[in-house]
């Protein structure tokens, strides 16, 4: 099979923010009186800020957030981490998307973020190499990750742009997703792709493993290194 599109999570791949995702997580939830420590928040990476303030609620106070509560809660915490000291890219990151793009393969953003100034960051760190029809964020999605859904609807855009252009659907034998976190591999893996592990943070790999990842890398300079015969073997 061809590959076309490589589906791309943000924090812990693109850019080295989890430490500073769950520094941010822990002192906004203890602002608002409930408690989620810092290593936690690397078990929830992935799932949509509603999601993990709700886990939360429903675990400490018996109940749901309501929708206003956790619109505070998220700008509290968006409002703190932006504060943080910019996260930088990923080493490695830009040198695989560019060789991702010059294989002829199609890079895209599924994230479950909503940060507003998401688009003009990735732009700015990887100048040419995204295109905001073809990103997935979490203005776009209900679920979340470990849902598939941000990872059927990233290849329900990616369709939709080769339909726009008069071409045929592709089925998800054609499209790679490439994450750090379990919810996420869990995600890809649900969602019927090719999935790839990259263990950039403070988990064993076998929580990688375990959500049925099917290679397993390091970092994404160990990915990038190691490309073509990624490329090569999803064509055998
Ligand atoms: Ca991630």
């Amino acid at each position: 099979m061809e590959l076309e599109a490589a589906m791309f999570d943000m924090d812990g791949v693109l850019f080295d923010s989890m430490k500073n995702h769950a520094k941010c997580w822990h002192e906004t939830m203890a602002h608002f009186g409930m408690d989620l420590p810092e290593w936690e928040a690397y078990m929830h990476e992935g799932r949509t800020g509603a999601g993990t303030i709700n886990l939360v609620s429903v675990r400490q106070r018996g109940h749901e957030a309501s929708e206003d509560e956790i619109g505070r809660i998220y700008q509290y915490k968006s409002d703190l981490f932006n504060q943080c000291p910019k996260a930088v890219r990923m080493p490695g990151a830009y040198e695989l998307l560019q060789k991702v793009k010059a294989s002829g393969v199609v890079p895209m953003v599924v994230t479950g973020s909503g940060q507003k100034t998401l688009l003009e960051r990735l732009n700015r760190n990887f100048p040419g190499i995204f295109h905001e029809e073809l990103m997935v964020t979490a203005f776009d999605v209900k679920y979340g990750k470990p849902n598939p859904e941000p990872y059927l609807m990233g290849m329900e855009k990616y369709r939709k742009v080769l339909s726009a252009a008069g071409k045929e659907t592709v089925a998800p034998n054609h499209f790679i997703v490439v994450e750090n976190a379990p919810l996420g591999v869990e995600a890809g893996v649900a969602a019927g792709v090719f999935t790839i592990a990259v263990n950039t943070g403070p988990l064993p790999d076998d929580a990688l493993l375990s959500q049925g990842a099917d290679l397993l890398f390091h970092s994404m300079q160990e990915l990038c290194d190691e490309w073509e015969m990624v490329v090569n073997r999803l064509k055998n």
